[in-house]
C-alpha cells in the first residue's frame, strides 16, 4: 500500500518506519477523547509524538528541526486522526505540519500584514473600523495553523496581559458597538474566564454585540460542552465565526458541536483561508459550503491567504479566488456564498473582491452578464 502510493508522490515522500505506525483506535473508545480537556492535555507538540502516528517526510523533519522558528507546533489527537497517515498530500496535514518553505521570506510578506499592531489602542485592543474592534485575548490555541496570520503573537507565552486598559477605552468610546474576540483562541480559556471577559463587555452600555473568532469547533469540538453553551447564550446577541478549512473536517463531532450553538440560538459564521493545495479547487469548495449551511453555518468570509512571513507556500492568486467565486455564485444556494475578501496589506482592512457581472456601463443602459455568461441589458429612465 505504502509502495504504491510512494510512486505517485511528488518527492520528497516518507519512508515507512519498521515498527507499526500507532493510531487513536483504543483511546477513541475510552470516556476520555470526548473530554476537551484530556484531548488539550495529550496534544502532540512534538516530532518525536508526531512520527509514532504519521510518517514524516525528511523536508518536513528538517523543517522541525530548524532552529529559530517562532511558531510551535500543536495538534489535538482529534484532529490528528482526521489526517490520513499515508497520503502526503492531505489537506489537513498540509496545514498542520511544519514545512521548510515556511523558512522563506518573500519581499511582499511580512510580520504584521495586516497591520493590527499599528492599530491597537490598548493591549489586545485593536480598532481600525468606525463601529467595531477586534479584541485579542490570549495567544494559545489548541492546534497551531502554518498559515497563521498571526504567527507574531501566538504560542508565544507572552504573561497575560491586564486589560483594564482595553476596557477603559472602550468605555471611553460609545461608538463602538460591536467587540470581535479573538486571539489566539478565545475557547482554549476556561469558562470561567471567558465568561468574565464577555461579562465585563457586556457592563459597557453602548456594546450591542458580542462575537467570538474560534477555530475551536473543528480542531476541539469536544470543548463545546453543555456548560459552555449554557453560559454563552446568556449574551445575547452572541455570535460566533468558525474557521473551517475543508469537506474533511465536517464530521460528527463538528456536527454536534454546530448543532449545540444552533440550538442555543447562537448564529454561526465560517471563515475560510484559500490555501494553495488545501481548498484552492471550486468542487471543494462548494461541498464545504454547503456542508456548512447544512450545519447552520453560514458561509462569511474567504480570505486570500494574508502576505505574512513564510507563508508563500500556501499563498494563491486572486485569479483563483475569483474563479472560486464564479463557481458558486448562480451553481448553488446563495446563503452558501461568501464573501472573498483581502486584508489589505499595511492595515487597510477587508476589502471585498468579486468577479465582474457588469459587462459595460452608459448613461441609462447596463449591460449585465448571468452566472451562465448569458448577456443581459438593464435599462434606467432618466
Ligand atoms: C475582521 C475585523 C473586524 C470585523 O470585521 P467584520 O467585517 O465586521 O466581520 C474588526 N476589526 C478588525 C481589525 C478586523 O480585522
Amino acid at each position: 500500500m505504502a509502495q504504491m502510493l510512494t510512486n505517485h508522490l511528488d518527492p520528497p515522500a516518507f519512508t515507512l518506519n519498521p515498527t507499526p505506525l500507532k493510531n487513536f483506535a483504543v483511546e477513541k473508545l475510552q470516556p476520555e477523547w470526548h473530554d476537551w480537556k484530556w484531548q488539550f492535555r495529550n496534544r502532540v507538540t512534538s516530532l518525536e509524538a508526531l512520527k509514532q502516528f504519521i510518517p514524516v517526510t525528511a523536508e518536513e523533519e528538517k523543517a522541525f528541526q530548524a532552529a529559530g522558528k517562532n511558531l510551535p507546533f500543536a495538534i489535538t489527537p482529534y484532529y490528528l486522526d482526521l489526517i490520513n497517515p499515508l497520503n502526503v498530500h492531505d489537506a489537513i496535514r498540509k496545514t498542520v505540519i511544519p514545512r521548510m518553505a515556511e523558512f522563506t521570506t518573500t519581499a511582499a510578506e511580512m510580520v504584521d500584514p495586516c497591520g493590527e499592531d499599528g492599530s491597537m489602542v490598548a493591549p489586545g485592543l485593536v480598532h481600525r473600523y468606525p463601529d467595531r474592534v477586534l479584541f485579542l485575548v490570549n495567544e494559545t490555541c489548541s492546534v497551531y495553523c502554518r498559515y497563521c496570520t498571526r504567527s507574531r503573537l501566538v504560542g508565544s507565552g507572552k504573561h497575560e496581559v491586564d486589560f483594564s486598559a482595553a476596557y477603559e477605552y472602550l468605555r471611553n468610546h460609545p461608538e463602538v458597538r460591536d467587540v470581535l474576540i479573538s486571539g489566539g483562541d478565545p475557547l482554549v480559556m476556561s469558562d470561567d474566564k471567558l465568561e468574565g471577559i464577555i461579562q465585563n463587555l457586556r457592563a459597557i452600555p453602548s456594546i450591542e454585540i458580542v462575537r467570538i473568532g474560534t477555530k475551536i469547533p473543528v480542531v476541539l469540538p469536544q470543548r463545546i460542552t453543555d456548560e459552555l453553551v449554557n453560559r454563552l447564550k446568556k449574551y445575547h446577541p452572541f455570535f460566533m465565526s468558525i474557521h473551517f478549512l475543508h469537506p474533511d473536517e465536517i464530521t460528527p463531532e463538528v456536527e454536534a458541536a454546530c448543532n449545540k450553538l444552533a440550538d442555543a440560538g447562537i448564529s454561526t459564521f465560517s471563515q475560510t483561508v484559500l490555501l494553495k493545495g488545501v481548498n484552492d479547487d471550486p468542487a471543494v469548495m462548494k461541498t464545504l459550503m454547503q456542508k456548512l449551511l447544512k450545519l447552520r453555518v453560514r458561509p462569511y468570509y474567504i480570505y486570500q491567504c494574508d502576505p505574512v512571513q513564510g507563508t508563500s507556500h500556501f499563498r494563491t492568486s486572486i485569479a483563483k479566488g475569483l474563479e472560486i467565486m464564479e463557481h458558486l455564485r448562480g451553481h448553488t444556494t446563495g446563503y452558501a456564498i461568501p464573501t472573498y475578501v483581502v486584508d489589505a496589506p499595511g492595515g487597510g482592512g477587508k476589502i471585498p473582491v468579486s468577479p465582474d457581472y457588469i459587462v459595460s456601463r452608459e448613461p441609462g443602459k447596463t449591460v449585465l452578464r448571468n452566472y451562465k455568461g448569458d448577456v443581459y441589458e438593464y435599462l434606467e429612465e432618466a
